[in-house]
């Protein structure tokens, strides 16, 4: 795998290359390939790939974009953007020289190597490290609040709540993907979660717990989109209790539920001696708090 940063100055590279500086957002995507130099086709592929990468000649270069897979303009935007990531790092660019498809995945759904470097690509390019940063601390790791990141940034749910995840460095905070069919897809934890659950097997292919909210949704009984619950109730081999508030999001495709999961951390008593007092971490971003 690509480190991080050598992907970010792919990104830079290719930003630069077409006017933009690297924390830019990205307005409009169709004008930007036709600007670095590409052609796009869309149409309803009956292949299973989103989106695919070929070389037509020497130095052409053809984003096949599949409209069967159009959930909505925010997908087709990272899966764009992924693809420019195929046609700007050096080794997937000297696959597609050499003939060889590259043939992509949905957003995050594939652990393969080369979809994973461009599923980096594609969020640094459209949601940069720093201008995320500065828009995520002002709000909080809640479903309305990742909804307007969302927004901002022209990107699904699901991109927006990962790059969330990858960026709370300083607290916990997980996303786990619920299938419609009762399992775990996905799920990912912040450095700080991964500090809280120290060693938890991953949550990968579980069932989703019956006291979740996330069950609810898949059950289709749920009256509510945000609860307050053990921690445990998701990372079941947990042994103290923790409690934590889970935000549901219906994403609209691939069947998918995500479940946002935040603990509370319990303030120490202050000096009026009012008590312990259940806070979120997001909403103390700039305290330092203890479990
Ligand atoms: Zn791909």
């Amino acid at each position: 795998m690509l480190p991080d940063h050598e992907i970010r100055k792919l990104v830079r590279g290719l930003k630069e290359e077409i006017g933009l500086g690297e924390d830019d957002l990205v307005a409009d995507i169709d004008s930007l390939i036709k600007l670095a130099g590409y052609n796009l086709e869309e149409s309803h592929f009956r292949d299973s790939f989103s989106a695919a990468s070929i070389s037509r000649a020497p130095g052409k270069f053809l984003i096949l974009y599949n409209k069967n897979h159009h959930w909505s303009e925010k997908f087709r935007r990272f899966t764009l953007a992924h693809e420019l990531g195929h046609l700007t790092i050096p080794s997937h660019r000297a696959l597609l020289v050499a003939n060889v498809i590259q043939s992509s995945s949905p957003e995050y759904t594939s652990l393969e190597a080369t979809e994973r470097e461009a599923d980096k690509f594609a969020i640094n390019f459209l949601a940069p490290r720093s201008a995320f940063k500065k828009e995520m601390i002002t709000l909080g790791y809640s479903r309305e609040d990742i909804m307007s990141l969302s927004d901002t940034f022209q990107i699904s749910a699901y991109a927006t709540a990962h790059r969330f995840v990858e960026l709370a460095v300083d607290f916990p905070c997980s996303l786990i993907a619920c299938h419609k069919n009762g399992n775990i897809e996905y799920e990912i934890r912040s450095i700080g979660m991964k500090n809280l659950v120290r060693g938890h097997r991953s949550l990968n292919s579980l069932p989703v717990n019956s006291s979740t909210l996330a069950n609810e949704f898949i059950r289709g009984v749920n009256d509510t989109v945000t609860i307050q619950l053990s921690l445990s109730e998701w990372y079941q081999d947990l042994e103290v209790e923790i409690r934590a508030k889970e935000s549901v999001i219906d994403l609209g495709y691939n069947q998918l539920y995500l479940a946002l999961i935040e603990p509370f951390s319990m303030d120490l008593p202050n000096e009026d001696d009012q008590g312990p007092q259940d806070r979120l971490p997001s909403e103390r971003w700039k305290d330092s708090y203890k479990y």
